[in-house]
């Protein structure tokens, strides 16, 4: 029995070392003692059942509340008991707790859990019986500090019922301060408590009182030991040379389109094939050690019980990086771990790193490698891009080329025998091309390394993330209601907030956001924004968007209003956003832009919005853009709404690096998103 859960009266003395209110309680075990007990603690009180085998008390009828006297106790105890056997024959009755019973208050739940990627986390919102339903819940990674969980309390949606609410008087924030501190050290100072609950805590004008406790104890919990990482020479994958093992001219073999993809590779290219001696034009090898130059990098695409004695020869070659393409490892289960763990024993002892296995490999495009069998190799670019999914690798490269993004590296992680996410995060962050990159996460082995891993990247260049898995239905049913409130996607997007990763939903998503991020002028200072239009219709748009995405539309200043009506029509909006009415050309653009860019410490954002008409035309418009840009150090981002009109003026701004869009509610979603994460990031201290 490796779990078992502590009973309320054992969670109540443990929490009570933590500063926890609890209820005076006595254990009983017949109707006598229980109206003995009951007449010692003091009328009213609360009789619920001690069964390790009953985690919801009230469902099993084992809970009767208000009991007045001595007569009420007994029977109370013989309903309780009876209405537990009903409930649960097989349940092991320890006795009836009797307690205390506590004023009304409002009901807040605490609770912790220990995730697998990211070890303890702890939970607080809105509790009592409608958690579920509510959901009103904020979670920190612990260890947590004292402004953590300030802010956690004041992030629930229902705070206002703590600060005080429609002339209710507000509720003792400083003590539930207090014992969320308790309760974190509690967690984090008892290694074998994996998860718990505070359901209901009664929070008082003053004073508070845990009226349930629930704790859980794994005996053999052991905290995941870190994996011994050696670090990778960044050289590594920019190889000079390169072998395919398992080269082929056959166009339905991986080993086809691997040495397909590599073929304009500027540097050496050596086909290793054992039945042939030319393999698409090239000469080919019989192994790897019969190459008489030497070797930089591999590419395995053989049979998966080949590849132990093929990584052996890579070794005597003396290679020091190889991509294992190859499927059928531990993916496939036991057999294929044990062909994984020889082939990796192998690679060890020849001091051999590996890519891999099952796995596409690496792109980097600005050196022409392509270990990939991706349909074309992607263009050359600033945007790096890590993978968890083969597929959506293919996916993404495949859109790439129409939409025009180059990437500075590609990585596709697959099972990570060797090499893992960490150590291709490591290289990007420090690789000149690279201006931003993007994760596509399914689950982090060790989420805390991640996590100090990615803080660093991210001070330097905009990390943008998906993870997969939010769906309810993907996470496993819990036991507790910190369990089922708090799943694994939400320790993610706390632990991204926190490492200062943006996180975003859809791939196209995290492509706008990542070239925002490296635009020129990119990464917002903060929310504070204009918009500058030539249309009514999207000058209310734009502020209903703003709204919506949290970017926040500044008044303009009397003075600068002033400046601005002595240059525009006397119909223009008079305010932000700015319409400058649809007979706006270029020239008019450029005047506003000029007082704007003067008053650059007035804002942080200029959206500039327009629509195609006789007088605009969009080249010209585009090229306004650009020179606004130059002139300020804020973040200019254009929206050219219309149809090919505004081609020319979007191509320009695309090679300018202009962040811009071709749809008014996508600018600000992405730009909103961005801004949420700065302005959180910053309020836990980062750049
Ligand atoms: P369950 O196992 O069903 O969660 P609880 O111990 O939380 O059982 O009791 C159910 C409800 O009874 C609580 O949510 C609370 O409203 C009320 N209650 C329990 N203990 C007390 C108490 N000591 N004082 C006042 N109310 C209590
Ligand atoms: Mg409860």
């Amino acid at each position: 029995m490796a779990k078992r859960m502590l009973s309320e009266a054992e969670g109540y003395e443990l929490l009570q070392k933590y500063g926890v209110p609890t209820p005076r309680f006595k254990i009983v075990t017949s109707p006598e003692e229980a109206s003995k007990a009951a007449s010692a603690c003091g009328y009213p009180v609360v009789m619920k059942i001690i069964s390790p085998q009953i985690v919801h008390k009230s469902d099993a009828g084992g809970v009767v509340v208000g009991i007045s006297c001595a007569d009420e106790a007994k029977k109370a105890f013989t309903k309780i008991v009876e209405s537990a056997k009903e409930y649960n024959p097989d349940a092991d009755i320890k006795g009836v707790i009797v307690e205390e019973m506590a004023k009304p208050g409002l009901e807040l739940i605490l609770g912790g859990k220990t995730d697998p990627a990211f070890g303890k986390v702890i939970t607080f919102g809105m509790g009592g019986t409608l958690v579920e339903l509510m959901k009103d819940v904020t979670l920190r990674i612990i260890p947590v500090q004292e402004c953590e969980i300030r802010s956690m309390v004041h992030e629930i949606k229902a705070y206002p019922l703590i600060s005080g609410y429609r002339g209710m008087k507000p509720k003792d924030e400083e003590t539930l301060v207090t014992i969320i501190s308790g309760v974190a050290r509690f967690f984090e100072e008892n290694p074998q408590v994996v998860e718990f609950d505070i359901n209901p805590l009664r929070l008082y004008e003053s004073g508070a009182c845990a009226v349930d406790a629930r704790v859980i104890i794994d005996d053999e919990y052991r905290p995941p030991v870190r994996k011994e990482r050696t670090h990778v020479p960044p050289e590594y994958f920019t190889p000079r040379s390169v072998a395919v093992i398992g080269a082929s001219s056959d166009p339905t073999k991986m080993g086809f389109a691997v040495l397909h993809n590599l073929l304009h590779f500027p540097g050496q290219i050596y086909p290793v094939n054992n039945k042939r001696t030319d393999v698409q034009g090239l000469k080919a090898y019989p192994t790897v050690t019969s190459i008489p130059n030497p070797v930089d990098l591999a590419v395995i695409t053989v049979p998966a019980v080949q590849v132990p004695k093929v990584m052996q020869e890579c070794g005597e070659k003396g290679i020091p990086l190889v991509v294992v393409i190859t499927a059928g490892f531990k993916e496939t289960g036991a057999e294929g771990k044990v062909l994984e763990d020889r082939m990796l024993e192998i690679a060890r002892s020849y001091n051999i790193r590996i890519i891999g296995p099952n796995c596409l490999g690496m792109i980097i495009p600005p050196r022409g490698l392509d270990t990939t069998y991706v349909h074309e190799s992607p263009n050359p670019g600033s945007v790096a891009f890590i993978s968890q999914s083969g597929a959506i690798i293919n996916t993404v490269v495949d859109w790439s080329l129409k939409q025009d993004i180059g990437f500075s590296a590609v990585f596709s992680v697959g099972n990570q025998a060797d090499l893992d996410f960490l150590d291709y995060l490591t290289f990007v962050g420090q690789d000149k091309s690279t201006r931003s990159i993007i994760l596509y996460i399914e689950q982090l082995p060790d989420g805390r390394e991640f996590m100090e891993i990615v803080r660093e990247v991210a001070k330097k260049k905009p990390v943008v993330a998906i993870k997969s898995g939010s769906s309810q239905k993907g996470q496993k049913a819990a036991s507790s209601h910190t369990g089922s409130l708090s799943g694994s996607y939400e320790v993610y997007m706390e632990a991204f907030r926190e490492a200062g990763v943006i996180p975003v939903r859809a791939l196209r998503g995290a492509f706008e956001v990542a070239e925002l991020c490296s635009s020129p002028n990119g990464y917002p200072r903060g929310r504070r924004a204009i918009v500058i239009t030539n249309a009514g219709g999207f000058a209310v748009l734009s502020s209903d968007y703003a709204e919506m995405y949290g970017v926040d539309l500044i008044e303009l200043p009397p003075a600068i209003l002033e400046e601005l009506n002595q240059i525009l029509p006397d119909y223009w909006s008079h305010a932000n956003p700015l319409d400058l009415l649809g007979d706006a050309s270029e020239k008019r653009f450029e005047q506003v832009f000029d007082i704007l860019a003067r008053h650059s410490d007035l804002w942080d954002i200029a959206f500039v919005v327009g629509f195609p008409n006789l007088v605009l035309d969009s080249a010209d418009f585009a090229k306004q853009i650009i020179s606004f840009t130059e002139k300020t150090n804020n973040l200019v981002v254009g929206t050219l709404l219309g149809g090919e009109c505004m081609d020319a003026g979007q191509k320009i701004l695309k090679e300018h690096n202009i962040p811009n869009f071709d749809e008014l509610e996508q600018t600000f979603k992405v730009v909103g998103r961005v801004v949420w994460q700065r302005c959180r990031a910053r309020s836990i201290g980062l750049p």
